[in-house]
């Protein structure tokens, strides 16, 4: 490519939007302009990176004994609504009808075409396992889009769908995604863990994420270093102190104090001068439209998926929807506005980490504007209905398997395996006849990876100052050729035999013949983050040299003109293979 008729439209500002490195860097490289707020056009080098990245993907699932195939984006609702997900998905569904009203939607994954797809032309056992796999455009009305690719409405992802016959064959199936996932993250270069998720209420037994290690991850990860147990927060099983305060703590007199205006823990722990360890958070949650409360520590979190499981157990029951009360439901369960809930006084379920159980006069919200209570002990001042595991694990809590202290990251999920079960089979009465002619469901997995998530990860992972780093696999290009002189007619000649042979050596190029200041290339070269550079200059070419620079290197070489086709062809190789 020469870049003087290419399409790299590069930026000095970086957009005003953008919060995370690979926002900035995709945009002012010139690889991604967006269109609508989520929604994203892949430029020319952008689409390169993009095509690679879906080619490792797709070499590693061929290689699996998965098979491609290429579904519609637009979806009928019938499907939708035998699953039951047409009521349950919610508004990330982008739904719509057509000229005859009749209602569709917009793919944001694909379990329901592909169980339709294969209820039709599998009948037998014998036609399995199968894997299907697409690379797609899906779209998702997410209510919060941001940081670039990393969560759009419309972006790209592989999906796949492995159908067995029992649950050992599936968690085969499971182990062999697992493995590829693997190899795919390993190719691209990726620092990652494979972490232990949670399953929701599809009542799977096995999930894990693939997490991308970025300190711009959405997602939390805890890591014993002691027994390797690495799990999403949400999941991750921590040893709880469930100890009791001791019999002969001093207690204080519960005394309210007036708190104008501060309603975090933090302004009010600054306020009163007391450790957020000492306070009693109060949360107003709504299970199934009833008001309950929530009081973790302080210092800690609530975990709504462990509070979820807890609550399952408690009531016997599992709760379909629990979420935040509004700032008109927190009023109406505690008499107060948001900011000042306390315990004291509540007509509503509380439930109480075991955290609460050590506390001694602790500080809560006195259920009154600008109030707060000190010196409050549960069992005297108000009673837990039920203690739980209800909170966010956290680094240095004890592992739930070893004991072992945690190290916490945050992470980029980037992949995701899913043992499904039944769950779809079911609902859409997908069966196989078995060895004795008995028809059976099919037991599903399902597996996805976001391309176009992957290809912000790695510019999270790979950047320095100046711009992207990429590694040779995902490089638009693996090297850029740069005339320093661009009206010298010895340097054009040289600058294009060195394009033409490397080109014809199987490596690909860039040319920056751009009648444009050295410094200004340079400045774009390093942006766009081309892993090589060949220099061409008047003063090295009378010595009969070339100057050559890696990416991630600081220093420089001189190579004789005549070596630097093979040097460069080695490296590429070299890092291919
Ligand atoms: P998240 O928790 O980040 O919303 P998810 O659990 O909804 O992800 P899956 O339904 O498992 O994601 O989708 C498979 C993969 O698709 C994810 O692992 C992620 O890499 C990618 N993905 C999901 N949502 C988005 C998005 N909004 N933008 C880009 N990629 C996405
Ligand atoms: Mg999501």
């Amino acid at each position: 490519m020469r870049l003087s008729q290419g399409f790299v439209p590069t930026r000095k500002e970086d957009p005003s939007d953008a919060e995370v490195i690979s926002h900035r860097l995709l945009i002012r490289a010139g690889y991604i302009r967006m269109l609508a707020r989520g929604i994203y056009t892949f430029m020319p080098l952008g689409w390169r990176s993009v095509k690679k990245i879906e080619q490792i993907i797709r070499e590693e699932m061929d290689a699996s004994g998965a098979l491609e195939v290429h579904m519609p984006g637009v979806q009928p609702a019938e499907l939708w609504k035998e699953s039951g997900r047409w009521e349950h998905y919610g508004s990330e569904l982008l739904r719509f009808q057509d000229r005859k009203g009749a209602d569709f939607c917009l793919g944001p994954t694909h379990e329901e075409v592909i169980t339709d797809l294969v209820r039709n032309d599998v009948s037998s056992y014998k036609q399995l396992p199968l894997n299907l796999y697409q690379i797609q455009t899906k779209f998702r009305d997410e209510p919060r889009p941001r940081f670039g690719l990393m969560r759009g409405r419309e972006f790209i992802m592989k999906d796949a769908y492995s159908f067995d016959l029992d649950e050992a064959g599936a968690l085969k199936s499971y182990d062999i995604m697992f493995e590829a996932y693997h190899r795919i993250c390993k190719r691209l270069g990726f620092e990652f863990r494979a972490v232990e998720a949670d399953t929701g209420n599809i009542g799977g037994t096995r999930s894990h994420e693939f997490q991308v290690l970025a300190d711009t991850g959405e997602d939390q990860i805890v890591s014993c270093p002691a027994c390797n147990y690495t799990a999403n927060v949400e999941k991750a099983e921590v040893q709880v102190d469930a100890s009791a305060r001791p019999a002969d703590a001093q207690l204080g007199v519960m005394t309210k104090v007036e708190t104008p205006a501060k309603r975090t823990i933090e302004e009010v722990s600054g306020f009163l001068d007391r450790r957020a360890s000492q306070f009693i958070k109060t949360l107003i949650f709504m299970a199934d439209l009833k008001p309950i409360a929530i009081l973790v520590r302080g210092d800690h979190e609530a975990n709504e998926i462990k509070i979820k499981s807890f609550l399952a157990t408690h009531l016997g029951h599992n709760v379909e929807e629990l979420r935040m009360a509004s700032d008109a439901e927190v009023f109406e369960a505690t008499r107060a506005p948001v900011g000042f809930a306390g315990p004291i006084g509540l007509k509503i379920p509380v439930y109480a980490d075991w955290a609460i159980n050590g506390l001694v006069n602790g500080v809560a919200g006195a259920n009154e504007k600008d109030m707060h209570l000190v010196d409050v002990n549960h069992g005297r001042d108000f009673e837990v209905t039920a203690f739980g595991d209800l909170r966010l694990a956290r680094e240095g809590d004890a592992c739930g398997r070893c004991g072992g202290p945690f190290d916490a990251h945050r992470g980029i999920e980037v992949g995701h395996v899913f043992y499904l079960g039944t769950k779809y089979s079911d609902a859409l009465n997908a069966t196989v006849q078995d060895e004795e002619g008995k028809k059976r469901a099919l037991v599903m997995g399902c597996y996805g990876i976001g391309v176009t998530r992957m290809l912000a990860a790695i510019v999270e992972q790979n950047h320095d100052e100046n711009g992207i780093i990429w590694p040779m696999a995902v490089a638009p290009y693996h090297v850029v050729v740069m005339p320093m002189q661009t009206q010298d007619a010895d340097v054009m000649e040289a600058a294009n035999t060195i394009y033409r042979d490397l080109r014809a050596a199987g490596v690909e190029v860039a040319l920056d013949d751009r009648d444009l200041r050295p410094g200004f290339k340079f400045k774009d070269a390093d942006l766009i983050g081309f892993p090589l550079r060949i220099t061409v200059g008047a003063r090295g070419l009378k010595e009969g040299q070339v100057e050559f620079k890696a990416r991630r290197d600081s220093e420089n070489t001189m190579i004789a003109v005549a070596a630097i086709v093979d040097h460069v062809a080695g490296i590429v190789d070299e890092a291919l293979r």
